[in-house]
C-alpha cells in the first residue's frame, strides 16, 4: 500500500478510500463527514448561545426598566414609551416560549404602528429601543416601495437592508427590528379597489402582509435588481418586530367624524368625558386607520396602535437639554474635545425654542438652529487662546438674522 493510501481520518479513523475528502492539518487528518458532523455540533451551540442571550435580555428588562431606558432618550410621550415597552416585552417573550409546550396557545407578534406628526419621534423611539435590545435595526421608506415588477423597490428590499446593518449575519438579522417609515403613504386611494391598478398603494400592503405576519423571503443581500446575478439568501421574519410610522395627514377629520357619530348614540357618555379637540389623535382606533386606506390585514398584523402629541415650546425646551444624547451635550462634549468650555444661558436656550416655535421649525429645526449660532464659534475656537464660549441671548439672537430662519424654514 503506498503511503497516501495508508492516511486515515484522526477522528472517525475512516481511510482515504472511505472519504470523498480528506484535509490534512499539522499532524492530523479530517473527513468531510467528521467535518459535517463538527460543524453541525458548532450550529448547535450557537443557537443555544443565541436563546440564553435572549432570557438574559429578557429577565434584564421588565415593561418599566425598558420604559425607564426609553425615558432617557425620549421627552414625553408617555401612552408610546408604556405601549412599546410592554409591546418589545411581549415580542421577546413570544420569541422565548417553549415550542414544545403542550398547549395550543400560540403567542402572535406585537408589530406596532405609531402616528403622529413629522418629528414628534417616532424613528427616535425605535431607534432606542433597538439599541436598548442591541438587535440589528433598519429605517425604510414606504413611500419607495412598489408592487413586485414595478419601477421602485421590491418589499424584499426592507430585509436587505436590514441584512446590511447585521454584517449578513442572518440570524443577528432575523431578531432585529424593522422601521416603516411613512406607512400612510400606501394607503388606497379611494374606496373601490378596483378603479385603477394600484401599484404603490393597495399593492404594496398586500406585497407586505407576508412579511410583517412572518415568512421565510429570498433576498437580494445587496438590494434592488442592479445585481442581477447575486445569490438570494433566505430570510425568515417571524421574529424580526415591525415597526410602522406615518403622519396621516387629516386622520383626525376622521376620528372626529367617527366621535361626532358615537356621539349620537351614545352623547350622554362622550359628554361626560369631554373631548379633547386640539389633540384627537388619543382617540385613535384602527377603525381610523381603515377609513384612511389601510386594508384590514395590514391594520390586523400591526396590532399594538400608538399615538405621538405634538412638541409644544415645553417639549422642545427639554428636548434641547434634558435627553442623555441631548442637542446641547453634543455641543458640549464637542467643544471640550478641544478643551473649550461651553456654557449657554437660560434665556438663550429660550430664545432657540422661541423662534423654533415661531418658524414651525419643530424637533428637527432645533438642531438647524444651534448650527446657524455655533457654526462661527466651531470655525474659529480650535485654532484660538480662547478656552471659554459663553452663549447669551443676544449673542444667539445675532447670529440668527432674518434670512438665516427663513431658510430653515423653507428647509424644513
Ligand atoms: P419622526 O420619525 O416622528 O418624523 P424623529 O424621530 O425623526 O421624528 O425626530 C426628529 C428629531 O427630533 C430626533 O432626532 C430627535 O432629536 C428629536 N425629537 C423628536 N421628538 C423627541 C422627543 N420626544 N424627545 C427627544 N427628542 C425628540
Amino acid at each position: 500500500m503506498s503511503k497516501e493510501e495508508n492516511l486515515e481520518c484522526s477522528f472517525c479513523g475512516r481511510k482515504k478510500a472511505e472519504t470523498d475528502l480528506l484535509i490534512a492539518g499539522m499532524d492530523a487528518h479530517i473527513c468531510d463527514k467528521c467535518i459535517e458532523q463538527a460543524h453541525g455540533i458548532v450550529q448547535e451551540e450557537v443557537s443555544e448561545a443565541i436563546a440564553s442571550s435572549l432570557s438574559e435580555d429578557l429577565t434584564l428588562k421588565k415593561p418599566k426598566e425598558i420604559k425607564g431606558f426609553l425615558d432617557q432618550y425620549i421627552i414625553g410621550q408617555d401612552e408610546t414609551k408604556r405601549a412599546m415597552a410592554v409591546a418589545v416585552y411581549n415580542h421577546y417573550k413570544r420569541l422565548l416560549q417553549d415550542k414544545d409546550e403542550d398547549d395550543d396557545v400560540e403567542i402572535e407578534k406585537s408589530n406596532i404602528v405609531l402616528v403622529g406628526d413629522t418629528g414628534t419621534g417616532k424613528t427616535l423611539v425605535a431607534k432606542t429601543i433597538a439599541r436598548m435590545l442591541n438587535v440589528p435595526f433598519s429605517i425604510v421608506d414606504a413611500t419607495v416601495l412598489t408592487q413586485a415588477g414595478y419601477v421602485g423597490e421590491d418589499v424584499e428590499s426592507i430585509l436587505s437592508r436590514l441584512l446590511q446593518t447585521a454584517d449578513y449575519d442572518v440570524e443577528k438579522a432575523q431578531r432585529g427590528i424593522v422601521f416603516i417609515d411613512e406607512i400612510d403613504k400606501i394607503a388606497r386611494k379611494g374606496d373601490n379597489p378596483s378603479i385603477t391598478r394600484d401599484v404603490s398603494g393597495e399593492g404594496v400592503q398586500q406585497a407586505l402582509l407576508k412579511l410583517l405576519e412572518g415568512s421565510v423571503v429570498n433576498v437580494a443581500p445587496k438590494g434592488g435588481r442592479k445585481h442581477p446575478d447575486q445569490k438570494f439568501i433566505e430570510v425568515d421574519t417571524k421574529d424580526i418586530l415591525f415597526i410602522a410610522g406615518g403622519a396621516f395627514s387629516g386622520i383626525d377629520r376622521i376620528i372626529s367624524k367617527r366621535l361626532n357619530r358615537q356621539a349620537v348614540g351614545f352623547g350622554a357618555s362622550l359628554e361626560e368625558d369631554k373631548i379633547q379637540e386640539d389633540n384627537l389623535l388619543q382617540y385613535i382606533t384602527p377603525l381610523d386607520l381603515k377609513s384612511f386606506g389601510l386594508i384590514p390585514e395590514i391594520i390586523g398584523r400591526l396590532p399594538v396602535l400608538s399615538y405621538m402629541n405634538p412638541l409644544d415650546a415645553k417639549t422642545l425646551r427639554a428636548i434641547l437639554t434634558e435627553p442623555k444624547n441631548s442637542i446641547i451635550k453634543q455641543y458640549e462634549k464637542l467643544f471640550k474635545m478641544d478643551d473649550v468650555a461651553f456654557t449657554i444661558d437660560e434665556d438663550a436656550l429660550d430664545y432657540i425654542v422661541e423662534k423654533a416655535v415661531e418658524y414651525k421649525l419643530g424637533a428637527r429645526g432645533l438642531r438647524s438652529l444651534c448650527e446657524a449660532i455655533f457654526t462661527e464659534a466651531m470655525f474659529d475656537l480650535p485654532s484660538s487662546d480662547d478656552k471659554e464660549f459663553n452663549v447669551t441671548k443676544d449673542y444667539a439672537a445675532a447670529k440668527l438674522s432674518n434670512s438665516t430662519l427663513k431658510k430653515l424654514r423653507a428647509a424644513s
